[in-house]
């Protein structure tokens, strides 16, 4: 049978592809926010409800750009629960992430444990929007601004969520989101800043092209960050199309849901109240130890299906930061890590391969070796539940 990987592009057809690209022939202007950067900026902002987004060449270089843009120094508080990019951005900007733990509700920071790690060198807090769901975003703000601190939300799974009708971008002082090909939307490799302050624009603007403020000034130590014409092209297409993949995710979700929900031994994430959904991705944790999530990850493996450990390891235990930091601290993290596996899930994945999928985890949970097949999802044990 064809493999199936964990994700797979969402892609416009050739032909509009090419259709939009065919004035750069006229033009020869392929980088540097040309015509196609300005449309799909504005295009950008609208469909993600915040007047202030700026775009960049990738998700993680827009991260380093927005701290570097924020002036943030010291420490950094944030989770161990996501991708290397987060603390690697924080780490390459000459600063020191302090880890807090995550929720055992939707894996997101926990806000009860947050207070108890500012310091008087706290700069900012930058939590993750994991998996889509989102943050405590009432308590972070009530915190940061009885410290003072900024928020940058990591929110590189967030794209197009919206929180009682309201854009997740609005919240912080400034979010990241990831256009990577991988994601929900993508324009090959993408990111953006999304922004509160207006003000912030010239500097995210001139961090990204080097530092470069005029002709003959070049005021800050800037990288190059920029999206080129044709990631742009491709973001302006696949905006076209967005809706309907995701609600072509949405019921790839629904049928995961079906099959995987009040399964002993296995426990999947609560819709959060209020909050509209990206659908981006299909966690699982097994109550169990470590054992059956790896076994299991092993078992899809032999039927050609690629399931992904994500996020594991935590970040604080990977092999660069070994001697630095651990997962000591964070025990909810170092749980969920140990447990989790994240399914296949893309707007075009079948129904019918997730009904295979199903089967497969269902046969090799070892919770259930004594439970008749057929019985399978009529019970409701955990730990965690
Ligand atoms: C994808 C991702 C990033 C990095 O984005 P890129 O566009 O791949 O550079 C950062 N944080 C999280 C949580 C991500 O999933």
């Amino acid at each position: 049978m064809k493999p199936i990987q964990v994700t797979r592009s969402s892609m416009p057809a050739f032909e509009e592809y090419i259709a939009e690209i065919k004035d750069l022939w006229e033009s020869h202007w392929l980088t540097n926010m040309g015509e196609k950067h300005k449309l799909f900026e504005k295009q950008l902002a609208h469909y993600l409800d915040t007047p202030n987004v700026t775009l960049f060449a990738n998700g993680h270089l827009a991260l380093e750009c927005a701290i570097a843009a924020l002036n943030l120094t010291g420490e950094v508080i944030t989770t161990p629960f996501t991708f290397a990019s987060t603390t690697h951005a924080i780490v390459r900007n000459g600063l020191k992430p302090v880890f807090c733990d995550i929720n055992l509700k939707d894996y997101t920071l926990d806000t009860d444990k947050l207070e108890s790690l500012i310091s008087e060198k706290t700069s900012a807090i930058l939590p993750v929007h994991v998996y889509g769901n989102i943050c405590n975003v009432q308590d972070i703000e009530r915190i940061a601004n009885k410290y003072n601190l900024k928020v940058i939300y990591d929110a590189a799974h967030a794209f197009g969520v919206t929180v009682n009708g309201k854009g997740v971008a609005n919240f912080g002082d400034a979010s990241m989101f990831s256009f990577h090909a991988t994601k929900v939307f993508n324009t090959i490799e993408g990111g953006a800043i999304t922004f509160k302050n207006p003000a912030l624009r010239k500097t995210l603007d001139d961090i990204k092209n080097f530092g470069i403020t005029g002709p003959e000034s070049v005021e800050y130590v800037g990288g190059n960050a920029k999206m080129n014409e044709f990631q742009a092209a491709m973001g302006i297409c696949n905006l076209r199309h967005i809706k309907r993949e995701i609600m072509k995710r949405k019921a790839v979700v629904e049928r995961y849901r079906e099959s995987l929900s009040d399964i002993k031994g296995i426990k999947l994430v609560e819709p959060q109240i209020d909050v509209e959904s990206n659908y981006s991705y299909f966690p699982i944790v097994f109550n169990k130890e470590i054992m059956v999530r790896d076994e299991i990850y092993e078992l899809l493996r032999k039927h050609n299906i690629i399931a992904r450990k994500y996020f594991y390891p935590l970040t604080n235990s990977l092999n660069c930061y070994q001697d630095r930091f651990n997962s000591n601290g964070t025990p909810v993290a170092k749980y969920i890590a140990e447990r989790v596996l994240t399914l296949p899930l893309y707007a075009d994945l079948a129904l019918e391969d997730v009904d295979r999928i199903c089967k497969i985890i269902i046969s090799g949970n070892t919770d259930k070796k004594n439970l008749n097949i057929n019985q399978i999802g009529r019970e409701r044990v955990g730990i965690i539940r």
